[in-house]
């Protein structure tokens, strides 16, 4: 099969799901505004960029449908599918020629000129590149690593990388530096689904995201040899980008957009000197939204919950899923359900939600007759089943994440929620519940269409 980003973008033209923009759009803000208030709108195919040659994709993965047909899944069975691919991945292949390498374009560079980044906000210092897969190699297992990272256009052949420092990457510069050698990166631009989702997974550090990727393509990634790099890029990406990151090159960032739609200052970042970029004959540059726009916060959010849910499972199999809620960012307000739970079961897997994760703050716990991806049914859950004395837990003074706007010293006040079933609850059984029989009432659901 192919493994591109133009399997995806086919399938969305079919259903009508792209839409082609002719108007010239101006990279500068302009782009990222169109992107942000087309939110769970459309693929974008921007064919004509002011000032660049090659056209740019937008909001391509931005709705769990959208997400769920990329990996050619109903939205159900995304995070089972996610989970089941962490557990047993599917190694990497390495073939002699990819469609990525098709042209190459060595030193010298001006990267301003070549790609077409978007600027996104009018307080950040420059054009970012926000959909690029990095792959490094540990320095000391050489043991592979992907994810994602943003990285600020600077003049000539120089990037500016914002690196968390909690992430693998940040370990794997730190490592670097700690022998005092740059650390080779390669950044490929414009993927398939399955290479975003999983760099993004939360893995222990040394577990190839490529594996789980070959696993939710159910066949191997295929990559080749970097031409200036001693690493393996995805074959069939857009845009490669081949360089090094070197530690003791620091330059200020100034503000950067996070995923709550706000400003952060996090001090400098990381010079990379890129040596070569590598792009199809005709390449497609993809652009992720940042900040409060639905395809950042859904692809996020798709990885710690699958992320947690395993986690929480290997103790309590009654779990069923994981659901990180838009309006909480996609990183910081989880709902968790239960198969019939049993007295503590709501609390235990709270418990367990907020110690998998610093992001988590707000985490509900319902049955698992409630849809946790609609709010109506969560908030019913609240209405008909907590008991507000004994059911909401206030954590203050909990670990937070960096980006959270409420910490104070790192910490913030963390709230669970136990919206559950008790045994002794009227509402216990199914039976209890006014509808016709579940016989009638599960026909009818399946067969509503067509009435
Ligand atoms: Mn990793």
């Amino acid at each position: 099969m192919e493994q591109s980003l133009r399997t995806i973008l086919t399938e969305f033209e079919r259903t009508g799901d792209l839409h082609y923009v002719d108007r010239p759009v101006d990279l500068r803000y302009e782009l990222g505004a169109v992107l942000a208030l087309r939110g769970h709108g459309p693929t974008l195919f921007f064919r004509r960029v002011i000032g660049r040659d090659w056209p740019v994709i937008g909001n391509l993965l931005n709705s769990p449908g959208k997400i769920a047909r990329g990996l050619g899944l109903e939205p159900a069975q995304v995070q089972p599918a996610l989970i089941r691919a962490m557990e047993q991945g599917l190694p990497p292949e390495i073939v002699p020629e990819g469609r990525s390498q098709e042209v190459v374009h060595p030193e010298p560079l001006d990267l301003m000129r070549l790609l077409p980044v978007p600027t996104w906000f009018e307080r950040e210092s420059g054009p970012y590149i926000t959909a690029g897969v990095v792959v490094a190699k540990d320095p000391a297992s050489g043991r592979r690593n992907v994810s994602i990272a943003r990285f600020r256009v600077e003049g000539g052949n120089v990037l500016l990388a914002g690196i968390a420092p909690t992430h693998h990457l940040g370990e794997l510069v730190r490592r670097a530096q700690a022998r005092r050698m740059p650390l080779e990166i390669a950044i490929a631009i414009g993927n398939h689904p399955a290479v975003l989702l999983a760099s993004q997974m939360y893995l222990q550090l040394g577990h190839d995201e490529f594996d789980v990727a070959g696993a939710l393509l159910g066949e191997p990634v295929r990559l080749v040899h970097g031409r200036t790099v001693d690493l393996e890029v995805p074959a069939e990406a857009e845009i490669v980008i081949e360089g090094a990151i070197h530690p003791e090159e620091t330059m200020e960032e100034g503000l950067v957009s996070e995923f709550h739609g706000c400003y952060m200052a996090y001090g400098p970042g990381q010079a990379v000197r890129v040596r070569a970029v590598t792009h199809r004959r005709d390449p497609i540059y993809q652009a992720i939204a940042p900040g409060f726009v639905p395809e950042h916060l859904l692809l996020g959010a798709q990885a710690i919950a699958a992320t947690t849910c395993r986690a929480i499972r290997r103790v309590m199999p009654n779990v069923r899923q994981v659901h990180l809620t838009e309006g909480g960012m996609g990183r910081l307000h989880a709902i968790v359900t239960i198969h019939q739970p049993a007295p503590g079961d709501g609390k235990r897997a709270i418990m367990m939600a907020m110690a998998q994760t610093n992001l988590l703050k707000l985490v509900i716990a319902v049955d698992d007759d409630i849809d946790p991806t609609d709010w109506t049914q969560v908030e019913w859950a609240l209405a008909a089943r907590m008991k507000g004395h004994e059911d909401i837990m206030i954590i203050p003074e909990a670990r937070a994440d960096r980006c959270d706007l409420q910490a104070v010293n790192r910490t913030v006040t963390k709230v669970g929620i136990t919206a559950t079933t008790r045994p002794d609850d009227p509402q216990s059984s199914e039976t209890a519940r006014c509808r016709p029989p579940l016989d009638v009432w599960t026909r009818v659901r399946a067969e509503l269409d067509t009435y």
